[in-house]
């Protein structure tokens, strides 16, 4: 048999601007740029505006800028389905005249009815038809006179079935879904109708987006079979779950990731995380970096159940990409984390990243951890005893520390050798805390190098007077 020739892979992230990018959407369009790239193909972004109460510019900005911030650009021009409306005229105008579609003029009481009349006697809800073979003249008429009328679509009474590329084969009994309605109006297509349109005439080769879809599929084969047209593959994401399996709560489902971003996660982070949404590599690692993801992203191995949402993985996630950055990136990235005054101080800023990189969770907190080397916050006495050390001896230690950084140039293997030989708690403890203020931070070398012996020996002296 002759395969034909290959279809060119183009596949489309195609969001509704009706609220921010927020996770299950970011892991769409995110498989959907892996595919691409693996099979060498195109990703596109079609922005599905045509419901215009709950479109609004400002979601569409911000799934844009989510895409950006994740590297997730498309390979062309977005596109917009309120500036098709035109085409979706065409193609709706075709099917009411081959009669694959038609004029309906039932009032919703109507509809409503004949549903609790079909609910009483136990059978499912359906469109009865009732529209279905109104002759097209009086259609028109009444059309002219009151303009209130929906579009249905002749639906096939056949099972329709596809080969989904993550779950296998599904089929749906079109006999029970009846007669839907495409479009509100000429110019009022209904999601399944553009989108259909949409995938065939921008040559989509396959659709991935989130199970919640798979009810449409049949319906979206159903149409563009009627346009005479073919219609791309479909592979259908699994749900993403809470830990412990439970739905995830809409408030961390719609949580939008631009709060992510000002929660100090950094994108690399986001993306290995949405990556392992409902996919796995081979080995089972949980880092992989962009380069490796689509070097290996197949649907092969997207799961076919839920993908548990888990939070700490994120967090770990993201304070290991902190941990491995360049200070220098690092550094870029901490830009609108911390103040203005503190820019300034470049030199003094890297070696503070270089220092607490392995303590930074994210990027928001590091304003937190880092303030004690812009001034030394006000403690109390008692923070410079450590454990049962009498207080003479921390005195002490603290004035052979405060000499020693005095008077020599390099004070660090001096003041280690006099923790070898004082008690290493009872010397670093104090100096610690003298230079931090605070129960926890790096080790006091590290400190003493980014604040430098000025400001140092005025912190130990500080420490001195307190215990005096
Ligand atoms: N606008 C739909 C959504 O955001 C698109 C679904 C699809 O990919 O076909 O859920």
């Amino acid at each position: 048999m002759n395969p034909g020739p290959k279809r060119e892979i183009r596949v489309r992230f195609a969001p509704s601007p009706t609220g921010p990018l927020h996770l299950g959407n970011a892991r769409a369009a995110l498989f959907n740029w892996l595919f691409a790239r693996h099979e060498g193909g195109k990703f596109l972004v079609r922005i599905e505006d045509t419901d215009k109460e709950r479109s609004k510019k400002e979601f569409e900005k911000d799934i844009l800028e989510g895409l950006v911030w994740l590297g997730l650009e498309p390979d062309e021009e977005p596109i917009r389905q309120s500036e098709r409306l035109e085409i979706y005229a065409e193609s709706l105008q075709k099917l009411l005249n081959e009669k694959k579609a038609y004029w309906c003029f039932c009032t919703p009481e109507e509809l409503e009815a004949e549903r609790q009349n079909q609910l009483s006697q136990g059978f499912a809800p359906k469109y009865g038809g009732r529209c279905r073979h109104l002759p097209p003249d009086e259609a028109d008429a009444r059309i002219k006179k009151s303009g209130k009328a929906v579009i249905r679509i002749r639906m096939p009474e056949k099972k329709v079935s596809f080969n989904d590329l993550v779950k296998g084969k599904i089929e749906f009994d079109m006999a029970l879904v009846g007669d839907v309605i495409i479009a509100k109006s000429l110019r009022e297509p209904l999601y399944n109708f553009a989108a259909s349109v949409d995938d065939v005439l921008t040559n989509i080769s396959h659709v991935i987006r989130g199970e919640d879809h798979i009810s449409n599929t049949p319906k979206q084969i159903v149409i563009q079979e009627a346009l005479g047209l073919e219609g791309p593959q479909f592979a259908h994401l699994p749900l993403i779950l809470g830990t412990g399996r439970q739905k995830l709560s809409k408030r961390r489902l719609e949580t939008s990731l631009n709060d992510y971003k000002k929660e100090g996660y950094l994108a690399e982070a986001m993306l290995n995380f949405l990556a392992l949404l409902g996919w796995h590599p081979r080995e089972d690692r949980e880092v992989i970096n962009r380069q490796d993801l689509v070097k290996e992203f197949t649907l092969e191995r997207v799961q076919k159940g839920g993908a548990v949402f888990n939070e700490e993985k994120l967090n770990w996630l993201n304070a290991h990409y902190i941990k491995t950055a360049k200070t220098e990136e690092l550094m870029e990235k901490l830009k609108p984390f911390v103040p203005k005054t503190w820019l300034a101080k470049k030199k003094v800023l890297q070696n503070i990243i270089e220092t607490e990189k392995e303590r930074i969770k994210n990027l928001k907190g590091f304003k937190d951890m880092a303030a004690f080397f812009f001034g030394l916050p006000d403690y109390d006495a008692k923070l410079l005893i450590w454990k049962e050390t009498p207080k003479e001896r921390i005195l002490a230690n603290l004035k052979s520390v405060h000499d020693i950084t005095k008077n020599s140039a390099s004070p660090e293997p001096e003041i280690l050798a006099l923790a070898e030989k004082e008690g290493r708690g009872e010397v670093l403890w104090p100096l610690r805390a003298a230079l931090s203020g605070q129960d926890a931070s790096p080790g006091p070398i590290e400190i003493l190098k980014v604040l430098g012996k000025t400001e140092s020996l005025k912190r130990i002296g500080k420490a001195i007077k307190k215990l005096g």
